[in-house]
């Protein structure tokens, strides 16, 4: 079975990170392509499980090498997928995920137009800033800020072959499994 990547792109808040989730749980053969950020670790976030963080000379270092499929600059911190985190699981034949946010999903689409592009769309638009505000993680100047770059992100909808909407958890759940097992079914 040829191994495949699939992008799951969204606005900030869309509630990516916890339909991942559950699809993880629910396809187990997937593995998570864990990103390289600039952004301080929140609580409980660990180096290397949830992100590889990096000081913005480091990630300058890794752009100038090289070591990226794809970055972008994300509500004043620096986001990107490495190569190295890529290569080797698809070298190892896994199906794998990337949760990143639209610049980048437009980046991989132009490197890898093989790969499965999903954005995953808020059931209506005011649904984003309670999520943000109810998430907690971020003082209000930053939700702020990240409800203003998901302004632009909810304009990119159309670009993708594949939406899903998070109207409820486990009905889109239901939507991406499906999505992802018939892309993971070998041609016959
Ligand atoms: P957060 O700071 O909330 O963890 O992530 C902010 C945004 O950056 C989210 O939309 C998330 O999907 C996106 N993101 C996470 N990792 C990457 C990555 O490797 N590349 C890109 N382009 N975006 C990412």
């Amino acid at each position: 079975m040829a191994a495949r990547v699939f992008v799951i792109t969204g606005p900030s808040g869309v509630g990516k990170g916890t339909l991942i989730r559950a699809l993880l749980e629910r396809v187990p053969e997937l593995e998570l392509s864990v990103s390289a950020t600039t952004r301080p670790p929140r609580p409980g976030e660990r180096d290397g499980v949830d992100y590889h963080f990096l000081s913005d000379a480091e990630f300058d270092r890794r752009v100038g090498a090289g070591e990226f499929v794809e970055h972008a600059d994300y509500a004043r911190h620096r986001y990107g997928t490495l190569r190295s985190e890529l290569e080797r699981r698809v070298g190892a034949g896994a199906p794998v995920v990337l949760e990143i946010e639209v610049q980048g999903a437009r980046q991989v689409r132009e490197a890898m137009p093989e790969s499965v592009q999903v954005f995953i769309a808020p059931p209506a638009p005011e649904a984003l800033r309670e999520r943000l505000l109810k998430r907690g993680t971020d003082d209000p100047a930053t939700v702020e800020a990240r409800l203003e770059v998901a302004r632009g992100e909810l304009r990119a909808r159309d670009e993708f072959p594949h939406v899903v909407v998070n109207d409820r958890l486990d009905r889109a759940v239901d939507e991406l499994e499906a999505l992802v097992r018939r892309e993971l079914v070998p041609a016959a």
